[in-house]
């Protein structure tokens, strides 16, 4: 304990090195479990055991390092985090509990949220009761966020949503949902958005799951037909959703380095926790250990993670002490989704020929190759790799903006799809 009764970072990791050799199983894939689930009942399993394991987490007074007491959390610093992640390396965890629950979703009601909406979720969030998902993408709008043409219209104490929501990863087994709707149509389209929380399991929701090429389903897409949401259940000022939204952005931005999510420190990509250390067992898996080749890779494996690993440190640094615009934070995550590609590609090429004809014996080669085919998925997750350049280029740098036909008209006389159905225009 310090001299104000805070547990030391140092105290803190040897309870964290304890409590995890009791309570979670160890694991050599990094903790990240498959993305390509089995069946519904094995993935539905996996969620069950994940929100155990932070049931336990909350138990084991782990859950929560930074998030503030009043809410349920420890109340503790990033270097707290720091030291429970390096601890956590070599341990399975409840990894779909982290993002988008814990950030953006619990990060945006921390920082917009009602203190009756903090008291409302942010503990049940922390025990792994409540898992939220992000209705942000449409059909018509996925980069361009606030041409959101989800509705949600004002009648007494409540909102009626009507609209469609896609590619919400995981919305059929998770409970709650930070929805973004259109307020208002007669100003700019950045000006009339209020952002809602919403149970996802409502008369009015009907989940409807893709099917991917590779036969998961994981992405959902959501049609909501006058669904009922009370006053209390909004977070920001009406029409004032792109406040909360440009920061919702940068929390999904700076995920990977976030200290509301926990996840083994090796992690390169935040997600499947890529490391020289890992591929290097890897090239002796595909018996490749003495080639020059897989060395030269391994080696490059390990200074992008290095490289990305301090990136984030210095772009999160310099944010907090105010020195640069939360926009850096593009640079960041244009650079994840460059780099886990790379790393992707590295794993693939290391695993070699078992990495697309594999028998049992070889499944840990064989998933780098579902890993290189879906591994454009981190340019595209969040935010694109494209809008990121855009960010960097015209806020960062200062380059001229893009021309949009957009700005500064009323929403409601924006040409879109359906407009240009409806006009017979083309
Ligand atoms: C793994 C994964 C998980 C996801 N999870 C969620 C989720 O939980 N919730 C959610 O709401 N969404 C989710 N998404 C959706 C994701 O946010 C969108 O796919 C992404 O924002 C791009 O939108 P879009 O697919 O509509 O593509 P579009 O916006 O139609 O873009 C198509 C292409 O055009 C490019 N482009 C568009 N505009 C510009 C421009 N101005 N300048 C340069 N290039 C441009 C884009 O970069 C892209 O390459 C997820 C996506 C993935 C891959």
């Amino acid at each position: 304990m310090s001299v104000d009764g805070t547990e030391s970072v140092e105290d803190f990791r040897l309870r964290a090195r304890r409590w995890l050799a009791g309570n979670l199983p160890p694991t050599s894939s990094g903790g990240f479990g498959r993305r390509t689930a089995g069946s519904d009942e094995e993935e539905l399993a996996e969620v069950a055991t994940e929100r155990r394991w932070q049931r336990q987490l909350w138990d084991g007074r782990l859950a929560g390092i930074c998030f503030p007491t009043g809410y349920g959390g420890l109340g503790l610093t990033p270097a707290h985090a720091a030291a429970f992640n390096e601890e956590l390396v070599g341990y399975a965890y409840p990894w779909r509990l982290q993002v988008p629950t814990m950030t953006p979703c619990a990060a945006v009601i921390l920082e917009f949220g009602t203190h009756e909406q903090k008291i409302a979720h942010l503990p049940a969030i922390l025990r792994g009761e409540q898992l939220w998902m992000q209705f942000l993408s449409e059909p018509g709008s996925g980069s361009d966020v606030a041409g959101a043409q989800t509705t949600a219209v004002r009648e007494g104490d409540e909102w009626i949503i009507n609209g469609s929501k896609i590619w919400t990863t995981g919305a059929w087994w998770s409970d709650w949902g930070l929805c973004l709707a259109r307020t208002n149509s007669d100003v700019p389209k950045h000006r009339g958005l209020t952002v809602f929380m919403l149970p996802i399991h409502q008369p009015g929701i009907e989940i409807s799951r893709i099917e991917m090429l590779d036969g998961s389903k994981e992405f959902c897409q959501e049609f909501m037909t006058d669904v009922r949401v009370p006053d209390s259940a909004r977070i920001g000022g009406v029409d004032d959703g792109w406040t909360v939204v440009t920061r919702w952005l940068f929390h999904e931005r700076t995920y990977a380095s976030s200290p509301l999510t926990i996840r083994p420190a090796r992690g390169a990509d935040g997600a499947r926790g890529e490391s020289g250390a890992s591929l290097l067992s890897l090239a002796e898996q595909a018996g490749r250990r003495d080639d020059p080749r897989a060395r030269e890779l391994v080696g490059e494996a390990h200074a992008l993670t290095v490289a990305v690993r301090e990136l984030d440190r210095r772009v999160h640094a310099a944010i907090a002490a105010g020195t640069a615009s939360d926009q850096l934070a593009s640079v960041s995550r244009l650079m994840h989704g460059v780099v886990a590609a790379q790393l992707n590609t590295i794993a693939f090429d290391l695993a070699g020929p078992r990495a697309v004809a594999w028998g049992a014996p070889d499944e840990e080669l064989g998933s780098r190759g579902i890993s290189y085919l879906t591994r454009q998925m981190a340019s595209i997750a969040g935010g694109t790799t494209e809008m990121a350049r855009n960010v960097v280029s015209e806020r960062v740098l200062g380059m001229p903006r893009e021309r949009t036909l957009d700005r500064n008209i009323p929403f409601r006389e924006v040409r879109n799809s359906s407009t240009a159905r409806t006009d017979g225009r083309r």
